[in-house]
């Protein structure tokens, strides 16, 4: 038996619940992990409160990330006491997940916790901080230099968006926060913004094509927002998307794509392949100052984890939040 949280729906009554877990519950794979620090997500409010139906498996131990030591494995790329590390591949949605002492995972899933991170700061960064490091390859790889332009990010205060922030200031960009907790600006410039533009002159509907402001953009929002930052950006720039904070819908015209030539990326963090997983815990090894990471982060035990999953859906949550584990 070992602690953790459970999401069983029986009769229809969808429960997630701390409990002592049988070992028979975790799916058979190659590589046993004792878990001992995860974090909470997005993805992961969604599923510790049911509000969409991100889990498809019953019972299941949610949890998109973790960090910890392999205790038992078969696959001949690990070894018992490796340091490893977890983001995505369905674990916490369809295989048993992070929110608990023990995982079962394919040893293909993980990788080498970076030696520049502790376990607890690997999940500060987690599936938010990887993805916000994809988003920000991407408007690299697309040629953006600090010299063109601003840089818009949007859900400022959110995971991806603070851990993005920090890394474009450090790596000179000029940053643009688009947030709707103006209060937090001073927070969003410490971290390294430059401009706090009000969530509301990005989430109403716009005009098929605006005043050209932006060299690229991070967007975690999706729906209107997504689609008045592609009509606003700059001749040849680009757009990551990463997120549907606001909306999954995407009410916009080809105008910005066929008129100044914008880029839209879609940015997925859960399927990526190793190779560019490794690219991107590498350049966050870099590119990413640790006093500012631990200026985002919140730490809470596993007993609360569920209550902290709501108030993340209600985006209360500023930043990161590692959950202890061990
Ligand atoms: P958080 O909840 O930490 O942050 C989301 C932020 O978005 C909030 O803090 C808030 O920022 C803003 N926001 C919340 N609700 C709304 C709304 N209704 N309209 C506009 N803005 C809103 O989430 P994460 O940073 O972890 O994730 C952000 C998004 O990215 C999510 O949709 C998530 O599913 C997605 N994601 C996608 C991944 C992928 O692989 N593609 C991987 C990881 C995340 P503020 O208060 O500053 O406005």
């Amino acid at each position: 038996m070992f602690k953790g949280i459970l999401i069983t729906k029986d009769d229809g009554v969808y429960r997630a619940l701390l409990q002592d877990i049988d070992d028979a519950v975790l799916p058979d794979a190659d590589t046993t992990v004792q878990v001992e620090w995860s974090t909470l997500n997005y993805k992961d409010g969604l599923a510790l409160t049911g509000k969409s139906p991100v889990v498809r498996r019953f019972p299941m131990v949610p949890g998109i990330d973790f960090a910890g030591t392999v205790i038992e494995t078969s696959n001949t790329a690990w070894k018992v006491g490796d340091r490893v590390v977890l983001n995505g591949w369905g674990v916490g949605e369809t295989h048993c997940g992070g929110l608990a002492a023990k995982a079962r995972v394919k040893g293909e899933w993980l990788v080498p916790l970076p030696a520049s991170f502790s376990a607890r700061q690997a999940m500060a960064i987690g599936t938010a901080g990887y993805t916000a490091m994809l988003c920000v390859l991407a408007l690299e790889k697309h040629g953006i230099k600090p010299a063109d332009g601003e840089i818009l990010v949007t859900g400022a205060n959110g995971g991806v968006g603070s851990v993005a922030i920090a890394v474009l200031a450090k790596l000179g960009y000029q940053v643009a926060a688009s947030t709707g907790r103006p209060d937090e600006a001073e927070h969003l410039k410490a971290l390294g913004a430059s401009t706090i533009v009000e969530r509301s002159e990005l989430s109403a509907p716009g005009k098929p094509i605006g005043k050209e402001r932006w060299a690229g953009v991070v967007d975690t929002v999706g729906s209107h927002t997504l689609a008045n930052a592609c009509a606003t950006t700059k001749y040849s720039g680009a757009v990551a998307a990463c997120g549907l904070a606001g909306g999954m819908d995407f009410p916009a015209t080809v105008a910005p794509f066929i008129l100044r030539g914008v880029t839209l990326y879609g940015i997925d963090s859960v399927m990526a392949p190793l190779t560019v997983r490794q690219e991107a815990w590498e350049r966050l090894g870099r590119d990413l100052e640790i006093a500012k990471l631990d200026s985002i982060t919140r730490e809470i035990p596993l007993s609360e984890a569920v209550a902290v999953g709501a108030e993340l859906l209600a985006g209360k949550v500023r930043g990161r939040v590692v959950v202890d584990v061990s």
